[in-house]
Order: structure tokens, then sequence, then C-alpha cells
């Protein structure tokens, strides 16, 4: 049985509340108007970017000794949750910015926790994360991406692919083999910066959603970069990448979970004003059976996933991480299976209209898929679970 206290992390603050309200009225007035646009246009949304570099939003989850604001996994979710009821491409900035540093926070030396985490926090540069590669996905220990000892340099050579942010970011952590014998263990980090020389960027990849946030391949020709640049010790860079994972799935779980709330609160309005058989839509109980379904799916995946952020705090506060695992996944997978249906419901409830760029539901059912792809497919996030039974 969880104690008194377990059950109090579970449950938003005051202080979590208060974010959240600022967030939203924030996120409505500097980022909601250009949602569409950055979707229409698949560019950058540096309106958004600006505006939470302004409000110290980019990257809360920097801790107050590396000048940042030190929000806790909890605060960090409801940033990305509120970013991304409005604009999930937007979302990927504060959500991108954690994924790319925790394997600094996590297993950096002081060295490149200074180095690389100020300016992260001042919002003076960004962060992304290179894992996969063209035929390393699911399967991501199969990297070929090698880095080879050279005095007191390391050598990368390899592709990264669907790198997100990617030429935005300053900074990539990069995983790369150093022992091919080793399989997993033979895996190290590293910080590579986008000025080294050999770094250099695919085109853009055309998707179906979150087409504001920057997806493409990076290539690393013989890029040279200092030994006390690896993150961790060498080989345990795989370990380090998996980590990351168990706390960062549910910054996911956070985004799918903003992206369908922004379509229920979308879909909810619509029903009151639109009108068929002389009355409005949301007065037939076959629409408010839909509005109900998705209320409580959305209630659902918000409580594992605020479950699942306490555990992450837990485990950061020097916490055994026992079931994080478990909980990272889960939460992933179950609120970005809902999200996926509560905007495909939603596109249904605004009939011929929802299926229409004139309105923002089509967007947010587009966005909604990739929430089931990345940081691992949810048939992945099954696998994991099913080994880390509660
Ligand atoms: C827009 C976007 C942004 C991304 N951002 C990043 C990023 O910033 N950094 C990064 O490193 N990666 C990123 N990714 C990569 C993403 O994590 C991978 O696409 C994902 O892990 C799946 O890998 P894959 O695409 O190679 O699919 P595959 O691994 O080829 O999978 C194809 C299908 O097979 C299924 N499958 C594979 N293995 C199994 C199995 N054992 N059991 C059951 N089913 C299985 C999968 O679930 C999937 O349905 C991004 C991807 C996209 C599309």
């Amino acid at each position: 049985m969880a104690g008194a206290a377990e059950f109090d992390l579970y449950r938003p603050s005051e202080e979590h509340d208060m974010l959240r309200d600022s967030v939203r009225s924030l996120a409505e007035a500097k980022i909601a108007p250009f949602a569409a646009e950055v979707d229409e246009e698949g560019r950058f949304p540096q309106e958004a970017l600006d505006a939470l570099v302004a409000n110290d939003l980019h990257a809360v989850h920097v801790p107050e000794s590396y000048g940042g604001a030190g929000a806790d996994a909890l605060a960090t979710c409801i940033v990305i949750e509120e970013v991304a009821r409005v604009c999930a491409s937007s979302s990927l900035i504060p959500a991108v910015n954690k994924l790319g540093s925790l394997p600094v926070v996590l297993s950096g030396s002081e060295e490149l926790k200074k180095k690389y985490l100020g300016p992260l926090a001042k919002g003076d540069a960004m962060f992304s994360y290179c894992l996969s590669e063209p035929d390393a996905g699911s399967d991501a220990a199969g990297m070929k991406t090698r880095a080879v000892r050279d005095g007191d340099y390391w050598v990368l050579n390899g592709v990264k692919r669907w790198i997100t942010n990617a030429g935005v970011s300053d900074y990539y952590t990069v995983m790369a083999v150093t022992d091919p014998e080793k399989r997993s263990k033979g895996i190290s980090a590293f910080v590579v910066e986008k000025g080294d020389e050999g770094v250099s960027f695919g085109a853009p990849e055309k998707k179906l959603g979150i087409k504001g946030s920057p997806t493409r391949e990076v290539y690393f020709d013989n890029v040279r970069i200092p030994a006390d640049r690896m993150i961790g010790e060498e080989g345990t860079g795989f370990a380090t990448a998996m980590k990351t994972l168990d706390h960062t799935r549910i910054t996911i779980a956070a985004q799918a979970l903003g992206i369908a709330q922004g379509a229920l609160d979308y879909a909810k309005g619509y029903v009151q004003e639109r009108k068929q058989f002389g009355k409005p839509i949301g007065d037939f109980q076959g629409v408010q059976f839909m509005l109900a379904d998705m209320a409580m799916k959305i209630e659902a995946a918000r409580q594992l996933t605020y479950a699942a952020a306490a555990k992450s705090e837990r485990v950061s506060a020097g916490g055994a991480h026992e079931d994080l695992t478990f909980f990272g996944a889960a939460a992933k997978c179950y609120a970005s299976d809902a999200a996926m249906e509560v905007t495909t419901d939603a596109v249904q409830l605004l009939g011929g209209y929802g299926y229409t760029r004139d309105y923002p539901v089509e967007r947010m059912m587009r966005d909604a898929k990739i929430t089931q792809i990345y940081e691992g497919t949810n048939q992945v996030q099954r696998i994991v679970m099913a080994r880390n039974l509660p």
C-alpha cells in the first residue's frame, strides 16, 4: 500500500495549479495564434520559442544549481501539456530540451553540466537527442555510428535519423559505438556541438503532423571532439539513453494529454454552437456520450501521467528506480492511444468541417499520431511494460 505522502505527490500542488494558469494564458496569447500557420507553412515556431524563453519556460527542468528554474517532473509535464493544448510542434521545445540534456543531467561530469546546462537554461542554446538511425529504430542498440579514440579526442562518423529540432539546436547528445564487440555495452554518449567541424544536416522530413518541429538527419563526418565531451564512462551511453527515456516518455504522455485536451475543449464549444434538427448537436445523447468518453480517457491518462511524473521525481531525488520504467512506458502508451482516439472523435464531432484545415481538430489528429511512434513505438512500450510488470 502506498503511504499518504506518496499519494500527495500524485496531486498537483497550488504552485502547480498557478503554473498551469500562467502557461495557459501565455500559450493562448502568444503561441495559439501561430499554430495553424506554423503547421500550414511547416516552419519553426519562433514566436513560441521567444515567448517560452522570455518567460523562462523553454527548459524548466534544468536544476537551479546550473542556472535553471529547477522545476520538478510534474511541473515540466504541466508546461508541455499546456503548450501542446494549443500547438504540439511548439511543445517539442521544452520536451526535447529535456530529452537532449537529461543524459548530461543524469550522467555528465560537473564540467559538462556547467558548460552545457547554463546556456540551455538561459535560452541561448537548445539541445537535441540523437539515438535513432536509418537502420536502427526500435532496435536502437543496433546502431552503426562509430566513435574512435584518437589521443585526447574522439572521432565520430555516422548518420542519425529523425532528429527533432536538428539544425535549430546548438547541442546534440549523440550515442555512438565505441566497442563493436559489446553491443549495447559498447555504446557511449557524447555532447556534439552544431559548430563542430564535420557536422551537417539533411533536408527537413515532410511529415504528417508536428510540421513546425524540424525533423532532419544529422551527419557526422570525421567529427573530432575532446575526450571530456563523453557523457559518463565509456560503454555506459546506452544505459544512460534508456534511463533518460524512462523520465522523458512521461513528457510525451503530457504532450499527448495536451493535444487531446485541446481537441476536447474545441469540440465541447462547437457542439453548443452547431445546430441540426433545430437544436444544438450537443443536446443529442449520442454526442454527449462521445464527449463523456473523451473526457474519461483524458482524465485517466492524466492521472497515470502525473503518477509517473511522481515516480520520476522520486528517482531524481535519489530514490530507487524500481517501477519508473513501467510507469514511463505505460503513461506514454496510454496517453498517446487516448490522444489518437480523442482527436479522431473530435474530428467526427465537427462532421465535414472537422475534416478541413479551417478548424484545428484536423491538425490535432495529425499531431497526435506521432505520440504513438516516437521515444519508442507503442509496441515497444508494451515490450518494456511486459518486461517490467509491477
Ligand atoms: C517526427 C519524428 C521525430 C523523432 N525524433 C527523434 C529524436 O529526436 N531522436 C531520436 O533518436 N529519434 C527520434 N525519432 C525516431 C523514433 O523514435 C523512431 O522512429 C521509432 O523509435 C521507431 O523506429 P523506426 O521508425 O525505425 O521503426 P521500426 O523500428 O522499423 O518499426 C516499424 C514497426 O515495427 C514495429 N516493431 C519493431 N520491432 C518490434 C518488436 N520487437 N515487436 C513488435 N513490433 C515491433 C514497430 O512498433 C513499428 O510499428 C523520431 C521519429 C519521428 C517520426
